[in-house]
């Protein structure tokens, strides 16, 4: 079923297609580096190709050309892109989730990171459909920086409401203690945002973004509140750390080597601005694949080409 060589039932692309998704991928590689000045040999920050509505044959050719993380937002779509397309493949998630797709999500072997958790529910739902011997599967909280209503996530923190001065625990803090302590086969890894479109249209150069700064100030806040809330010997008993498992030497939440809380930010439009803010992970769609149908245009194919 899962297949670890590239399936040969996937049509080739003429060479014009392979070349121009080659072309449009070494020059979104080029602005990354340049955007962090990177002369690291680390893998950050992350250039996850987001494929939604785009055909497994381009997603080959990325691959082929070296790109390993893909995004997509439709389960049953990743799904079937994940059976015909190279195990090596990380899939990142970044639709919305409906807790009854869950275990569906749950049950492609390299799926990577779900980065739109925003409820308990949620994360309830994907730890008891991973199998427990799994890697913990990465998750990302996702927080409606700009505050449309037509975004999901949960509201972001300021530097004033995380504090001890404040009995109530905000929604985003409940989650991420939640997932920490209850949902084991979940790993917290950070935070992401989509933003709001005027926002990254309007801001330059010069000007900064709300949102990112915005995510960033949450991140640190939410950093700080874990480390006091979680730290050893507060309640931390709780937490299965499996001794002599690999888990046990991992942070039980951000990058192993300091519990660091990662960005997931950016996108075609804005991904420079976002990693000058100091983003961790860009998903860059339209950049590398070219325009998408819309979703209208999906449903009723014959009425588009
Ligand atoms: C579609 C999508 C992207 C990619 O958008 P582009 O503008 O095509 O780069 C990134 N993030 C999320 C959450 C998306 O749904």
């Amino acid at each position: 079923m899962y297949t670890t060589s590239t399936n040969s039932e996937i049509p080739k692309v003429t060479v014009e297609r392979t070349a121009e998704i080659r072309e449009s991928l070494a020059g979104i590689r080029a602005r990354v580096a340049e955007a962090v000045g990177a002369s690291s040999p680390t893998e950050r920050p992350k250039l996850v190709a987001v494929s939604k509505y785009k055909p497994s044959a381009d997603i080959l050719v990325c691959y082929e050309y070296g790109q390993k993380d893909f995004g997509e937002n439709y389960v049953q779509e990743l799904v079937d892109k994940a059976k015909e397309l190279p195990l090596e493949i990380r899939w990142h998630f970044i639709g919305t989730l409906q807790s009854n797709k869950a275990k569906l999500l749950a049950s492609i072997p390299n799926l990577h990171t779900v980065q739109t958790i925003s409820s308990a529910k949620m994360a309830n739902a994907l730890h008891k459909a991973l199998p427990s011997g799994r890697t913990p599967l990465n998750v990302l909280l996702q927080v409606n920086t700009s505050g449309e209503d037509a975004k999901s996530g949960l509201p972001p923190l300021t530097s004033l409401s995380p504090s001890s001065n404040r009995s109530e625990l905000s929604d985003l803090q409940q989650l991420a203690k939640h997932i920490v302590i209850s949902c084991p086969n979940l790993h917290l890894q950070g935070l992401m945002t989509i933003g709001a479109l005027d926002l990254s249209i309007s801001a330059n150069e010069t000007e900064r973004n709300a949102d990112f700064e915005r995510l960033k100030e949450t991140r640190d806040a939410l950093e700080v509140w874990l480390q006091t809330e979680l730290a050893p010997g507060r309640g931390s008993e709780a937490i299965d750390t499996n001794e002599g498992s690999d888990r046990s030497k991992c942070w039980r939440w951000g990058e192993e080597s300091g519990g660091k809380l990662l960005l997931s930010m950016g996108m075609s439009s804005d991904f420079d601005a976002a990693l000058k803010a100091g983003s961790d992970i860009v998903r860059v769609g339209t950049g590398i694949f070219g325009s998408r149908k819309t979703k209208d245009e999906i449903k009723q194919p014959k009425a588009v080409s």
